[in-house]
C-alpha cells in the first residue's frame, strides 16, 4: 500500500502532498514485467495520478493520465479514482534503452518529444473534462507541471523518483506536488523557489528513510506546513466478467457476430493482465440478450403511440 500526505502552509499559501509509491510501482513490475526504464515510466505516471486522485472530491470522480511523445514505449496510461485506487500500463513496456547523458534512466527518451500529456476527468458529467498540453521532456514531472500552469492556471512545482534494482524490482518510488493557492504573494513564489533548488531527489529522501510528512517538511524549510489528511493508495483494477462484457456489448452487434464465429474469444484487461475467455455460445447469448433490451424498447415505444 501506498502512502500520501497533504498539507498546508499555515499562512494558508500554499499546498504541499507527498507520497510514497513504492508498493504500488511494484505491483504494476509484477504485472506488466516492464523494462527498467518503462518500470520508471509508468511509476513516475502512476505516482502523479495518485496525487491528482487525491484532489477528486465526488464519490465516483476519475481521472486519465496518458502521454504520448512517439517514443519506442508507446502511449503510457494511468488511472487514479477518488478511493486511491490507482491503475496503468505502457504499450510497449518491454523496451529497454541506454542509460542517459547523466547516467539515469532514460524515461525522456522512451517516452518521446512529440506529442502530448492528455488529462481527462470524469467528475460524473454529461461529458468528461479533457485537457492537453504539448510535451516539454517526456520525463513526466515537468510535463505535469506545464499542465497545471497552462490548463488549470496553478502554478505548481512536481517532483517524481522511481528507483529499479538490477533485479528490475522496485526499491524506491514516490513525489511531490507543490501548489501555490491564489493568496500566494510573490514572495510565497520566491520562498518557494529558494527552497526547492537544492532539494535532494525524492528517491534519495525516501531510501533515507524519510516519510511523505517528513518529505513535505524537508522541501519547504521556509514555510512552516500542518498536515491535512493522508490516504494509502494501492494498485487496483476493477475489472469483472460483467464488466467486459458490458463493453463487448457495447462493441456493437457486427463485432459481435464477427466474434461469434470463433470458437473461443479471450480478452485481456490491459491494466492487470486478467483474461476472460468467451465461447461462441457466450458471445451467441450475449448477442441474443442484447437485442431482447433492444426489443423491449421497441415494444414500449409501440405501445405509447
Ligand atoms: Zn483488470
Amino acid at each position: 500500500m501506498g502512502h500520501l500526505v497533504r498539507c498546508i502552509s499555515e499562512d494558508g499559501t500554499l499546498l504541499i502532498m507527498a507520497c510514497d509509491t513504492t508498493d504500488i510501482v511494484q505491483r504494476a513490475y509484477e504485472i506488466h514485467l516492464t523494462s527498467k526504464v518503462c518500470t520508471a515510466a509508468l511509476g513516475r505516471l502512476l505516482t502523479a495520478a495518485a496525487m491528482m486522485g487525491s484532489m477528486l472530491k465526488g464519490k465516483k470522480d476519475s481521472l486519465t493520465l496518458k502521454i504520448n511523445g512517439g517514443g519506442p514505449a508507446g502511449s503510457v496510461v494511468a488511472v487514479a479514482d477518488s478511493s486511491c485506487h490507482v491503475k496503468g500500463y505502457v504499450v510497449d513496456g518491454k523496451i529497454e534503452l541506454p542509460l542517459n547523458g547523466k547516467g539515469k534512466l532514460d524515461v525522456g527518451g522512451a517516452v518521446g518529444r512529440n506529442g502530448f500529456l492528455t488529462i481527462i476527468k470524469d467528475l460524473g458529467l454529461n461529458e468528461p473534462y479533457v485537457g492537453q498540453v504539448p510535451i516539454v521532456s517526456g520525463e513526466i514531472a515537468e510535463d505535469i507541471t506545464s499542465y497545471f500552469a497552462s490548463s488549470e492556471q496553478t502554478p505548481t512545482v512536481c517532483g517524481l523518483g522511481v528507483l529499479v534494482a538490477q533485479d528490475k524490482s522496485v526499491i524506491k518510488a514516490g513525489g511531490f506536488l507543490i501548489q501555490l493557492l491564489p493568496s500566494a504573494l510573490n514572495d510565497t513564489i520566491d520562498k518557494v523557489e529558494h527552497d526547492i533548488e537544492n532539494i535532494s531527489s525524492v528517491t534519495e529522501m525516501l531510501t533515507g528513510g524519510m516519510s511523505p510528512y517528513d518529505i513535505c517538511k524537508t522541501v519547504l524549510p521556509s514555510f512552516n506546513i500542518e498536515q491535512l489528511d493522508e490516504s494509502f493508495p494501492e494498485y487496483k483494477c476493477g475489472c469483472s466478467r460483467e464488466r467486459v462484457m458490458q463493453a463487448l456489448t457495447a462493441a456493437g452487434k457486427t463485432e459481435l457476430l464477427d466474434m461469434a464465429n470463433d470458437e473461443n474469444t479471450e480478452v485481456k484487461c490491459q491494466f492487470c493482465d486478467s483474461i476472460y475467455n468467451f465461447s461462441s455460445k457466450d458471445i451467441l447469448d450475449l448477442l441474443k440478450s442484447s437485442s431482447d433490451t433492444a426489443d423491449e424498447n421497441d415494444s414500449a415505444n409501440t405501445s405509447e403511440q
